[in-house]
């Protein structure tokens, strides 16, 4: 029996974690330092903005397709495994246009799309204050509309991925890093991992475990490159994707601040509250009276530190009220930021094997996207592993 060890249980290690699980004969171990979903997952927005990108080749489209399709499986999937439902939004994303904005390419976005059977539309304003009267801007030039995009809890829906791999089988183990590798050389410049030595976090626990591992997945996101730096073999000092551009690459952080708004009633039209997003700032409504609003993007300074500035924070609100000025009455009840894993030499995601090894797999800084690249990520690991396995 193959034994997967998955290092990062946030949004992505938890749907390899899932995805894995499905496949007989495989051992399945997910370590985490922290509990599920509390870094980067965990102030996700959750918009999952796929077919209404501007994405329309190669692999970023590729992967932005196979995930909005499969979110459409997945969640009712899930949901039935779990006996209860996941906070989900299915009523589609709406994008401002404002002025400057190029409408020719959005028409022939549409194009695109249609021919791959993906709905989009263009509203007018006329149409955008019919169906979403909360939009009071005359700023606004136009609406893009897409019914097939969706948004998610994160936190929820990581929580979700893992309690049903627990039922397929797979441990978790959580207050647990990893203290160090032993690897094999396998020829010219070829490793592989054989074995992990973890420790738990908790003082009063026992000495480190030994842990044989046959694939070594690396999904922990900001803690992804730290975390292998121990690793001996290979060129570590550049450690690279073999899948995409073979440039050695760091991952940032970037950090975004978002806040949870709660009104009296729901804005507009209560019954077709679609996710609204212009000026890159989202209004995501998440129960009749919540929304939540986001995000700034905060690159860090000369130190490497990500330190949140209010006043950007306050650009947001201001640009969501601008848009929707029923939120000027609303209440503050929450802030929080994360920080997102951002690859630099390295398009986003990072996923491939880590090079000079032939068993270790990097899925990784997926940047603003991590949510909604999920199943696509943990699809294509899930092929590396199998067409692996398959040629030995
Ligand atoms: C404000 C904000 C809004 C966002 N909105 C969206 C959105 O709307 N849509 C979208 O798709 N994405 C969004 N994102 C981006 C998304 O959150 C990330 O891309 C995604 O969460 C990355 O997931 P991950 O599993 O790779 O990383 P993480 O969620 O950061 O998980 C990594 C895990 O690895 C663990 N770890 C690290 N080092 C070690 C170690 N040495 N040993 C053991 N465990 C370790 C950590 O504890 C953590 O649990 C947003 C991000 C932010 C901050």
């Amino acid at each position: 029996m193959s034994h997967i060890v998955i290092i990062g249980c946030g949004i992505i290690g938890a749907a390899i974690a899932y995805q894995l699980s499905q496949i007989e004969g495989l051992k399945i171990t997910v370590l985490d330092k922290q509990a599920p979903a509390t870094a980067s997952t965990g102030a996700a927005l959750g918009v999952l903005m796929g077919v209404i990108s501007h994405k329309v080749k190669g692999r970023p489209w590729k992967m932005r397709h196979i995930s909005v399709e499969r979110y459409h499986t997945l969640i009712p999937e899930l949901e039935a495994k779990i006996n209860r439902p996941i906070p989900h939004n299915r009523q589609g994303i709406l994008q401002l246009c404002l002025p400057g904005d190029d409408l020719d390419k959005w028409e022939k976005l549409l194009d695109i799309r249609k021919a791959d059977g993906l709905p989009l539309e263009i509203w007018d304003v006329a149409k955008l204050r019919d169906r979403c009267p909360q939009l009071q801007s005359q700023e606004v030039i136009a609406g893009i509309y897409s019914p097939a995009d969706l948004q998610i809890n994160p936190v929820a829906l990581t929580l979700a991925l893992v309690e049903v791999a627990q039922q397929n089988g797979v441990n978790f183990h959580f207050g647990v890093t990893v203290a160090g590798y032993e690897t094999i050389s396998v020829g010219s410049h070829e490793y592989r991992c054989c074995q992990i030595q973890t420790k738990s976090l908790d003082v009063t626990t026992k000495a480190p475990i030994l842990e044989d591992v046959d694939w070594l997945v690396v999904a922990a996101g900001l803690g992804s490159l730290p975390c292998l730096q121990g690793i001996k073999g290979g060129k570590l000092e550049s450690l690279q994707c073999r899948s995409t551009q073979g440039n050695g690459f760091t991952i940032i952080p970037v950090l975004g601040q978002a806040l949870e708004l709660q009104v009296r009633s729901p804005l507009g039209n209560p019954d077709f509250q679609p996710v609204i997003t212009g000026d890159d700032v989202h209004i995501v409504p998440v129960t009749e009276n919540e929304y939540w609003v986001g995000a700034t993007v905060e690159f860090p300074d000369d130190v490497g530190e990500a330190v949140a500035d209010p006043s950007l924070l306050n650009r947001v609100i201001g640009r969501a009220i601008s848009f929707c000025p029923g939120l000027a009455d609303a209440t503050v009840a929450r802030k929080w930021s994360g920080l997102r894993p951002r690859p630099e030499g390295q398009a986003a995601p990072a996923v491939g094997y880590l090079q000079g090894f032939k068993n270790v797999l990097l899925a990784t800084g997926h940047y603003r996207n991590g949510v909604l690249l999920a199943p696509a990520t943990a699809s294509a690991v899930e092929k590396m592993i199998i067409n692996s396995l398959r040629d030995r």
